[in-house]
């Protein structure tokens, strides 16, 4: 089995009751039957008090005020003091650590809806690697596994990357390249044209044609009055989506006003204000820009490969151009209301739109839907978002 991680795997250390959040509230924490079955099988008083807080028909456990039963006034976890580790179920012990699985290989990352994983990624100011190593471990066998598909997959989300991390170029210029790329690929996979995709991926890694492409590119620049129109459109998907925590529909309602309430003149003056607020902002200690780098990097590394399941490669970068517009946009709303903006405001923005978004899988279904439907999320809308 080969696995993979991001070189910054290993920073991670759950900072528990110094956690300014907790995975513990607004998730309903499902249980693993073999520790379900463990569960059951504690005595005690602790243990009558286990098995009355877990709803044993769904197989997760009770919630009260949106926060686990077990969550203690401390912000500790009381089946981790009175019972160990060792008794904590599969989610538990592992979150924020997050593995998609495909034949024979195994992708491990963080999650960035822990905070502590959101200061990681966005405090890394090197070029994220990704290391490799071969492990003896048993492999589920994948009926139907397409692996020419999925390696041709893998080339592409390695050349995505490399773009990305291309510091030479604007990270807007970055993501808009990698977009152009992705929808060839897409037309590729529908016409089942695998054989010309590593041609495709090459031309893309050529100067000449990257220098053509940006040429290209420049026809949606200058559209600012145009771009108001569509990412208000694009940050409204957040009003369609389910939500796991109230506060984060006020935050998201009060954002949109802050941005969009004052009309569009309005709009392009704070916009070229707060980005030039960004490019000299040093309370960040680390360019903006290269914060950008990073959350591209983490969408496309966790979900691109896993086109291989449903083919919609194109949705997985929608996910990841249409995830850092938000983020961005909510940047601006949070510098707008306070007059400034620090790390620690992208990273709270930043972990509260994964966990809302990314935690959930209606969520994450329903966005690619709606990419493939809504007019705001075409080719031509997208790249004018990007670019103007
Ligand atoms: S959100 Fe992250 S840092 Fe906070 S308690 Fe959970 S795992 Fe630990």
């Amino acid at each position: 089995m080969l696995y993979s991680v991001p070189d910054y795997y290993n920073r991670f250390k759950c900072i528990a009751d110094q956690c300014e959040d907790t995975c513990c509230a607004g998730w309903e924490i499902m249980i693993d039957p073999k520790t379900l079955q463990k569960y059951k099988n504690v005595k005690g008083g602790f243990g009558n008090c286990l098995q009355n807080s877990i709803d044993f028909h769904r197989g997760s456990f009770k919630q009260y005020n949106h926060r686990c039963a077990f969550l203690n006034d401390d912000k500790l976890c009381d089946i981790h003091a009175e019972l160990g580790s060792a008794m904590l179920c599969d989610t538990c012990r592992k979150y924020p650590r997050h593995m998609e699985e495909y034949e024979g290989v195994r992708d491990l990352s963080l999650s960035m809806s822990c905070p502590e994983v959101a200061r990681i990624i966005l405090s890394y100011g090197d070029r994220v690697r990704f290391l490799t190593k071969e492990k003896e471990s048993e492999s589920e066998p994948f009926e139907g596994f397409d692996f020419l598909l999925y390696t041709k997959l893998s080339d592409a989300r390695n050349c995505i990357i490399g773009t990305l991390q291309n510091r030479t170029l604007d990270v807007k210029l970055r993501a808009a390249i990698c977009f152009a790329l992705t929808h060839d690929i897409q037309n590729r996979i529908n016409n089942q044209e695998y054989s010309t995709m590593e041609r495709l991926i090459n031309r893309y890694k050529a100067d000449k044609v990257v220098d053509h492409i940006i040429h290209k590119l420049q026809s949606y620049q200058c559209k600012e009055e145009e771009r108001f129109k569509i990412i208000q459109k694009q940050f409204s998907l957040l009003f369609r989506l389910e939500v796991l925590r109230t506060e984060w529909t006020d935050a998201t309602r009060s954002a949109f006003h802050e941005l969009y309430g004052d009309g569009v003149k309005k709009y392009l003056t704070n916009r070229k204000h707060f980005l030039a607020y960004m490019s000299q902002n040093e309370e960040l200690g680390i360019p903006y820009e290269i914060m950008l780098e990073q959350l591209y990097v983490y969408f496309v590394y966790t979900y691109f490969a896993g086109s291989i399941y449903d083919e919609n490669a194109y949705g997985k970068m929608k996910l990841a151009v249409i995830s850092l517009l938000i983020i961005q946009e909510l940047c601006q709303a949070r510098w707008q209301g306070k007059g400034s903006l620090n790390f620690g405001d992208i990273v709270d923005i930043a972990h509260k739109y994964s966990r809302e978004v990314e935690h959930s899988d209606n969520n994450l279904k329903k966005m690619e839907k709606l990419f493939g439907k809504k007019k705001e999320f075409y080719f031509e809308k997208i790249l004018i978002a990007l670019l103007s």
